[in-house]
């Protein structure tokens, strides 16, 4: 019996283009604006170069990158708040998702997220959906902070003294899913259109959408 719902975002519960495309190309399109406004102010753009022209240059660079330091990640999670405060950024859930979490919390099951986006990300990402703010729905929210997605050890602090049997992880991730079986967690495949085609899910039971969780 499932007691612990244990989420992945991106190509799980929400789509992997609304994050590389809406909430990347909204950061992009905003570094400059955000420089000249902020520079003397902030110690993350001023830690991130000598001059308002060289943290731009340098931020540009990391974006490229796809990197995740410390300031840059301030800097790009400081425009994200604003836009979704200005609601010129709604996070992206497949429809099936908050019906599916509305089942698990009713049958008394608890439901938490792990991702690579830092928690206060996640945060933003939960409070800011089409359907509102439904942060309440979570009972805990973990990130890279725990361990890495890919190691059973991250999966064994998320549980605890819990028994894994109790939980299913789902992901879209089969290093991931792998690495949790290894601590003992159910898991299940999540395919959404837009993600990586996976060729071999080793034998891990699929899903295309949520429609039959915590359906009896
Ligand atoms: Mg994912």
């Amino acid at each position: 019996m499932v007691k612990n719902l244990l989420l992945d975002i991106e190509g799980t519960v929400g789509s992997i283009s609304f994050v590389k495309e809406n909430l990347f190309s909204y950061a992009e399109k905003r570094y400059k604006d955000y420089v000249e406004q902020n520079y003397n102010s902030d110690e993350h753009l001023q830690a991130l170069g000598n001059s308002p022209e060289s943290a731009l240059s340098n931020i540009q660079k990391l974006h490229a990158e796809g990197s995740k330091q410390l300031h840059f990640k301030h800097v790009q999670g400081s425009i994200w708040k604003d836009g979704y405060q200005k609601n010129e950024l709604v996070s992206h859930l497949f429809p099936d998702v908050i019906p599916a979490i509305e089942r698990a919390l009713q049958s008394g099951a608890k439901v938490y997220i792990y991702s690579s986006g830092s928690v206060p990300a996640q945060k933003m990402y939960f409070a800011h959906t089409a359907s509102g703010n439904i942060l309440s729905f979570f009972s805990g929210f973990y990130d890279t902070n725990v361990g890495l997605k890919t190691e059973s050890s991250s999966y064994k602090k998320i549980i605890g003294d819990s028994n894994p049997r109790e939980w299913l992880f789902l992901s879209d991730n089969i290093k991931e899913l792998q690495a949790a079986q290894k601590t003992g967690l159910h898991v299940g495949l999540v395919v959404r259109p837009g993600n990586d085609i996976v060729s071999e899910n080793d034998g891990i039971p699929v899903y295309h959408s949520f429609d039959y969780l915590f359906t009896e």
